[in-house]
C-alpha cells in the first residue's frame, strides 16, 4: 500500500520504504485493472508485498514460478 511517504506491505504491514529513511528494498507492486470478463469489471486494484510475503505466497503455487539467473547485476 502506497501513501505519500511510505510503502507498506499489504500482507504483514511491514514498512517497505519510508521517505525519511531511504533504504533501497525490493518489493512486489501489483496493479490490475479488471475488465469485462471478470466479476470486478472496471475496478482497479493495487497492492504491495514485501519480499518475505512474496516468498510465502509463491511457495503455495502449484506450479513454481519460473526463475532465471540474471548476470548483469547493477
Ligand atoms: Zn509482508
Amino acid at each position: 500500500m502506497k501513501t505519500e511517504e511510505k510503502i507498506v506491505c499489504n500482507c504483514c504491514r511491514k514498512v517497505i520504504q519510508d521517505q525519511n529513511f531511504p533504504v533501497r528494498t525490493e518489493y512486489l507492486h501489483v496493479e490490475k485493472e479488471w475488465g469485462y470478463f471478470s466479476n470486478k469489471d472496471g475496478e482497479k486494484q493495487e497492492f504491495d508485498l514485501c519480499e518475505a510475503c512474496y516468498d510465502a505466497w509463491i511457495r503455495n503455487f502449484q506450479i513454481p514460478v519460473t526463475s532465471q539467473e540474471i548476470t548483469e547485476l547493477l
